[in-house]
């Protein structure tokens, strides 16, 4: 008995004392506020998107000081940075980015595909059970649904207890909302047409923020409706073709697509404010929004960490206009350049010098203009798109009697009827088997694979490992298809992006500011490694699906 007493005693001694004990602690934080924390007080990461590891180095003589070069100057740069899975799409592009992972876990398989269940193609960051906030049009009824996993910036929210904010912004939605993630505060994109506004959607908030009204009924979209001449005399722009030539599209009302460029008059003709997202100063007026978000939603101002994520997608535009090669993308990265240097002496003054944390990558690359690959004598060409579907819906109906065996063919995959395919009695594997023989046997595709094979094989080298970090058991399709390089299914003039080599994998990896080492390296890096480097550099979680590794070389 006496000692039952003795251990109560003590216990009840104990808890006064650790009571004590927690408000000696609480009085020594509240008198002490400005703790002293090693985070940086805000990270902005930023997607350039298309943006082809060779642009940094190719245009490095025309950049200044204070963007791209800063970034490599006083930061780390990962020279040999690459995708590693196919589609190379932008939705897949800034949802790996973020998440660390591949869509083989984060589910965002291309920009738009075929769903299964819905037996319906749908957008990546599309949401009919959401409204638009900012117009009446349906460009906001958008959200990261789609997405299965976090990115770093919703492990950050967690781990502040939602303190630290996220706002993401990008001309598109895809740019701003898969970044962002889950439990952003604010995703805005830019809706052209007549309206030139910024916009968001009811996944976020009721309405627009004061600082968003007051960006979009300021000048500032009208303003860029002027000429577009390059930043520099157009004879010093050595590093790219001759401005007339044969591999551009160009703006509709415009003979020629030769500078300058007088946007005011071919913005009728070209979708109004739309015309803006193809030119650099699509750029210049993120930099002005993102200026506009620091400011208006105070980020980085206090020790808990805030996260930016900002994606520049007038870049894609660009490329996908007037290709990799053009005097139009070299001047839209010359004009990039300014605008980071603006953006970071911005930081500078308000976040302060070395409290903020910056990475730049990009969501793909993109091949040279095929047609001009031919006329220098590399291979290249088009892909038949229309002949290929003849010639196999013949195959389907010799073979099986009916081509609805096959529901829909996108993304270089095949989906298939189950039910059809049951109903005629058919063996699974052996249509698979079969549709694979047929495939390579046609122009221009280089491989074909099951899904079987991609659910049973554990590959460990070559374009297979990228086709199997792609590959998403419930979303994918039955039989994959992998086109010949610099072949594409596309208009002879301009560009696109696409596929596992090195064109579209290969991109820019800098990393500067707060808790980054100066240096360089050349050895292997992948974009799910980025969201890890910064869970690493925060000291948080990784993001859930993370499948990368931290680059502890970048880290000071
Ligand atoms: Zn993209």
């Amino acid at each position: 008995m006496k000692i039952k007493f003795l251990t109560i005693k003590i216990l009840i001694f104990l808890v006064l004392f650790s009571c004590n004990a927690q408000e000696t602690a609480k009085a020594s934080l509240s008198s002490n506020p400005k703790i002293e924390t090693t985070n940086p007080k805000l990270i902005v990461g930023i997607v350039v998107d298309q943006m082809r590891y060779d642009y940094l180095t190719r245009f490095n003589t025309k950049f200044g000081d204070g963007g791209f070069k800063r970034m490599i100057n006083e930061g780390f740069n990962c020279k040999n940075n690459h995708f590693n899975y196919v589609p190379t799409y932008t939705g897949p592009g800034h949802a790996s980015v973020f998440t660390g992972t591949t869509p083989k876990y984060h589910g965002i398989i291309s920009n738009n595909w075929y769903d299964k269940e819905q037996k319906k193609i749908v957008y990546c960051a599309g949401d009919d059970g959401v409204e638009s906030i900012g117009t009446e049009n349906k460009a906001g009824q958008m959200s990261p649904h789609r997405m299965l996993t976090t990115t770093f910036a919703d492990e950050n929210r967690l781990f502040t207890q939602m303190r630290g904010k996220t706002i993401g912004v990008a001309i598109k939605d895809r740019g701003a909302i898969l970044p962002a993630g889950h439990t952003a505060d604010g995703a805005y994109w830019f809706h052209g047409k007549d309206e030139g506004v910024w916009i968001t959607s009811s996944f976020y908030r009721t309405n627009l923020p004061n600082w968003v009204n007051e960006f979009n009924n300021s000048d500032a979209a009208e303003s860029y409706l002027k000429t577009w001449d390059t930043y520099y005399n157009i004879d010093s722009y050595t590093e790219s073709g001759s401005d007339d030539n044969n591999f551009e599209a160009g703006f509709k009302g415009k003979e020629k697509a030769t500078f300058p460029y007088d946007l005011a008059k071919l913005k009728d003709e070209n979708g109004g404010f739309d015309i803006l997202k193809a030119t650099a100063y699509g750029n210049s007026l993120t930099t002005d929004f993102a200026i506009a978000a620091v400011k208006g939603e105070n980020l980085g101002l206090d020790e808990v960490t805030d996260v930016l994520t900002l994606s520049y997608s007038s870049t894609d535009y660009v490329g996908h206009n007037f290709g990799v090669n053009s005097k139009e993308i070299e001047d839209t990265y010359i004009r990039l350049d300014k605008d980071l240097e603006r953006f970071f002496k911005f930081l500078d003054e308000t976040v302060g010098k070395g409290e903020y944390t910056v990475f730049l990558t990009a969501d793909h690359g993109a091949v040279n203009v095929p047609a001009y690959l031919q006329s220098v004598k590399i291979p290249a060409g088009y892909l038949d798109f229309n002949s290929r579907k003849e010639k196999f819906v013949a195959f389907l109906e010799e073979k099986y009697g009916t081509k609805d065996i096959v529901e829909n063919v996108s993304n270089n995959q095949i989906f298939f009827n189950k039910s059809k395919i049951k109903e005629l009695g058919l063996d699974l594997h052996k249509v698979e088997q079969d549709l694979v023989d047929e495939q390579i046997s046609y122009p221009n595709i280089a491989k074909v694979y099951t899904a079987t094979t991609m659910n049973s094989t554990n590959f460990t080298t070559g374009i297979e490992v990228l086709l199997q970090n792609g590959f998403n058991q419930k979303r994918s399709g039955d039989v994959i298809v992998v086109d010949d390089i610099a072949h594409i299914p596309y208009g002879r003039t301009g560009s696109t992006h696409g596929s596992g080599l090195n064109y579209d994998t290969h991109v820019p990896l800098l990393f500067f500011g707060k808790g980054i080492k100066q240096g360089e390296t050349l050895q292997k890096t992948v974009i799910p490694d980025i969201a890890p480097t910064i869970s690493a550099l925060l000291g948080i979680s990784f993001p859930n699906g993370a499948t990368g590794v931290p680059l502890g070389f970048v880290l000071d």
